[in-house]
């Protein structure tokens, strides 16, 4: 088949997530074909260098022999079975053992589902069952943040904070509260960002007192809020969430899906900010995206009722711990911990990344560049003293990313953020491209 057809059959076929389809059939499908290193290639032979490994999550870099042949073998050995019902396989085994390694010690067991957003609906069940197990199944109350992101199930929808995934049947789950979230930039006013850290941690206090800590089972965020822009709380935030968790009795949890597996320069996010999780899901980087995994980590507090409490959790999914998707991932981290790509991350390329992309500061459009690790954001401003953003009518992201595009750099925007999250084998070579052409996109919006 030619692949120039592609893009004809894809408008006239495929319906895409999170995409304006009746636009991108105007415009025509980018069909990828290719991917090599921190590099992706599309089906009239232009390069591309991933800024955003993926969605989020190629952290090993693209084509990678390695879990092709650790797939191949698991395929011919045993293609399918299940952890239903007493049973499991090597890869799944030994994949729950090597993940509860890279944690603090109190995260040693692990629940496997295909996705992120499977895990979301998984650990928000588990949450629920545990404080039932307790005796107190009043505890059902989830909060989450505004702007938060956990997936696109009903559930996933429902916890997330984004208005535009609510519109569209997207909150119908009772007992689930938002709070604000930390973002300093657009709503410290005049608060320094240690005291608006604390101020936005207390949000959690205000609600818990509003509702009552003996209805609420658990409090969700992500480390660093992603797919809502990069937030990065100020250092104030975490400890304060962490405290008000354990004084209320409620569960914390992580949402682990884009920061584990290294991208803040830690195993996990939580490690970062120093705080530790009663549940953590993750997903995207246990297999760099090369085959669908997620999981939700648990720590022994939870794993002891749901073990010796509850017993039969009625919860699964037929392809829960594939061993073939086990297989990459187990081989995926075997890369990762060999070439020490967390280190890395926080040693070497994630300092070198920092420093390029603050240089962006000097940009006229630019009012700050953030990032922990090789997680970054722009945010771009109007006036850069006040932190003034620029009207909707003005939002400059989306004209910045096809810039960007067209120069052969993959980058995402969220309104009026430019977000950078690119493979953990990045060179410096290649930040250094990434922070060049980036300039000439905001260059152009200038
Ligand atoms: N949680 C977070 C923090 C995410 O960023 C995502 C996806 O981007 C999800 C959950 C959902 O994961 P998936 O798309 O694999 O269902």
């Amino acid at each position: 088949m030619s692949i120039s057809n592609l893009a004809a059959i894809d408008a006239a076929h495929h319906i895409h997530p999170f995409s304006d389809m009746k636009a991108l059939n105007a415009k025509g499908t980018r069909i990828i074909t290719r991917g090599e290193g921190s590099h992706i290639f599309d089906s009239t032979g232009k390069k591309y260098l991933d800024g955003f490994a993926g969605l989020w999550c190629v952290n090993i870099g693209y084509g990678r022999p390695e879990i092709a042949d650790a797939v191949q073998r698991q395929m011919n050995e045993l293609a399918y079975y299940n952890a239903f019902f007493g049973t499991s396989t090597p890869s799944a085994t030994l994949l729950a053992e090597k993940i509860a390694s890279h944690t603090e010690g109190h995260l040693n067991h692990v629940f496997f589902t295909n996705s992120g957003s499977e895990a979301t609906d998984t650990w928000f069940r588990m949450a629920r069952v545990y404080w039932q197990a307790k005796g107190q199944p009043e505890k059902k109350i989830v909060i989450a943040r505004r702007n938060g992101y956990h997936g696109s199930t009903v559930a996933g929808a429902s916890l997330g904070g984004m208005k535009h995934m609510h519109q569209q049947a997207g909150s119908e789950i009772t007992g689930i509260a938002h709070i604000g979230q930390p973002y300093w930039y657009a709503e410290g006013g005049e608060l320094t960002p240690h005291e608006f850290g604390l101020k936005a941690a207390k949000e959690l206090e205000d609600k818990i007192a509003e509702l009552g800590a003996d209805k609420i089972a658990a409090f969700v965020a992500e480390p660093i809020q992603g797919a809502g822009g990069v937030i990065v709380p100020p250092d104030s935030y975490w400890p304060e969430i962490q405290r008000i968790c354990t004084e209320n009795d409620i569960l914390l949890v992580a949402d682990e899906v884009i920061c584990g597996f290294g991208r803040l320069g830690q195993w996990f996010g939580h490690q970062h900010f120093k705080v530790k999780p009663d549940l953590a899901p993750v997903a995207k980087g246990l297999s760099s995206g090369y085959l669908p995994i997620g999981a939700v980590l648990i720590s022994d507090r939870v794993a002891d009722v749901m073990i010796n409490e509850v017993g039969d959790f009625f919860h699964g999914f037929t392809y829960s711990g594939h061993p073939v998707s086990a297989a990459a991932a187990l081989e995926n981290l075997r890369i990762i911990e060999d070439e020490k790509l967390v280190e890395r991350v926080r040693d070497d390329i994630g300092p070198y990344f920092t420093k390029a992309w603050k240089s962006l500061e000097d940009h006229d459009l630019v009012g700050t560049a953030e990032n922990v690790g090789l997680m970054g954001a722009l945010q771009m401003a109007a006036e850069k003293k006040t932190r003034q953003r620029f009207t909707k009518a003005d939002d400059f992201g989306s004209y910045v990313r096809n810039v960007c595009l067209e120069n052969g750099l993959v980058l995402r925007a969220t309104g009026d953020r430019m977000l950078a999250s690119p493979p953990l084998v990045i060179t410096e070579e290649e930040v250094d491209f990434m922070v060049k052409v980036t300039r000439l996109g905001l260059d152009a919006a200038w």
